[in-house]
């Protein structure tokens, strides 16, 4: 909204109670009431751990001919975000998907991805002056046809650890990626509840990258995120009204199972040594089931 803002664009936001998805009435409603020329989605909310329904959303979105822009930050390359997959109709398509390199790609921070289909090039050239440069897609258009013109000086190193990281996306197969991301959020989410930690947001709208997880009832936050940082596990804080409430653990990329199955380990032994009870093998245990049930 504030970016929105920032460049003279008038921006409505839709909210969605924390956990749960924004409903798609609402988007529906909103869209009928007056024109949008674009509905940005997030795709994977980073402080909920909630997944938006794109099957849902994109449909509806199209039908009233506004782009769809999707933030993919916390989702591209682990959850499904195909350009050429149309959503009902052959023109309902995602138009356009912006992520960074540093979440389930998997690569150090610092590139911004960005892709656009054909009608959101149009719209891009039907507006003319816009109030951007390195921003503006039609600066990279020659870029990406000749890279030899790149107007500026590249981050080469991080062109070279990105292309790596897309190497082993690749290699694994997106689908595999799909499969296994939402393996490894079950197994945390279900071996996390055996602390008695439950997750924000329900089964069903939950992102397979990363979760939000409330404690329970008289742990410190800071004393157990810190206490965990120590043994190599590095959680992150909750925001806004959560704050203290909850925490954020990530389980996207090139995480292996044996680091999120160590990590469930080691929050057991750390919920123990502050004084609370855990069962650490059963955590593990329900982890290991639930890595199973998914293949
Ligand atoms: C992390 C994240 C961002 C912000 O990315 P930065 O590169 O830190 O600006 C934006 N959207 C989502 C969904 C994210 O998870």
């Amino acid at each position: 909204m504030k970016l929105g803002e920032a460049f003279g664009i008038e921006v409505d936001v839709l909210q969605s109670e924390w956990g749960k998805r924004v409903n798609v009435e609402d988007v529906e409603n909103k869209l009928s009431e007056k024109s949008y020329k674009a509905v940005t989605i997030t795709h994977g909310d980073t402080s909920t751990g909630v997944v938006a329904d794109l099957d849902a959303l994109v449909p509806v979105i199209k039908k009233h001919g506004a782009l769809v822009i999707l933030d993919g930050v916390v989702a591209t390359a682990a959850i499904e975000e195909d350009m050429s997959k149309c959503f009902g109709h052959p023109d309902y398509k995602i138009d356009i998907v912006l992520t960074g390199s540093q979440k389930a790609i998997g690569v150090p921070p610092g590139l911004a991805v960005v892709a656009f289909n054909q009608s959101a090039l149009e719209v891009r050239k039907q507006l003319g002056r816009i109030p951007a440069y390195y921003t503006d897609i039609n600066n990279w258009i020659p870029i990406m046809n000749d890279p030899s013109k790149y107007f500026a000086t590249p981050p080469v190193n991080l062109i070279y650890a990105y292309a790596e990281g897309m190497r082993l996306v690749l290699e694994e197969g997106l689908e595999n990626r799909y499969i296994r991301h939402s393996a490894y959020g079950k197994a945390v989410r279900a071996s996390l509840a055996e602390y008695g930690m439950k997750a924000l947001a329900d089964e069903g709208v939950a992102a397979s990258t990363l979760s939000c997880i409330l404690y329970p009832e008289g742990v410190d936050d800071a004393a157990f995120r810190g206490a965990l940082a120590e043994k190599g596990v590095i959680l992150a804080g909750s925001l806004a009204h959560l704050a203290g409430k909850a925490f954020r653990i990530g389980h996207m990329g090139n995480t292996t199972e044996q680091m999120l199955e160590k990590a469930i380990e080691l929050i057991g032994q750390t919920l123990n040594e502050m004084g609370h009870k855990a069962n650490t093998e059963r955590a593990v245990e329900l982890f290991k089931e639930a890595m199973y049930a998914n293949v």
